[in-house]
């Protein structure tokens, strides 16, 4: 993820921490998540909010994104010969 991903997730944080993400703490955000993916690391936030009271720190972003096991997909072929495209899946029927 990349800074404007940063931002994006610090603020769903703050609607759980009530947090003022500052300059320093999207950098250090930014950086310790750049190998993230933004979508997992949102899932992420709601995760450890469920589960603990303390301020979520990048650390418990990584382990809960690398724990989840990766998300099985089922296709569903549509008319065209196209998949539903769920999942961001691309495959087609050749
Ligand atoms: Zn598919």
């Amino acid at each position: 993820m990349n800074r404007e991903h940063a931002v994006k997730v610090l603020a769903k944080c703050s609607g759980y921490d009530a947090r003022r993400p500052d300059d320093l703490e999207i950098a250090a955000f930014t950086e310790a998540l750049a190998h993230v993916d933004y979508d997992k690391a949102l899932a992420a936030v709601a995760e450890h909010y469920q589960a603990e009271t303390r301020r979520i720190m990048p650390a418990d972003i990584i382990r809960l994104v690398s724990a989840r096991p990766a998300r099985v997909h089922v296709h569903k072929w549509l008319n065209d010969g196209t998949c539903y495209g769920g999942d961001g899946c691309t495959e087609r029927v050749v």
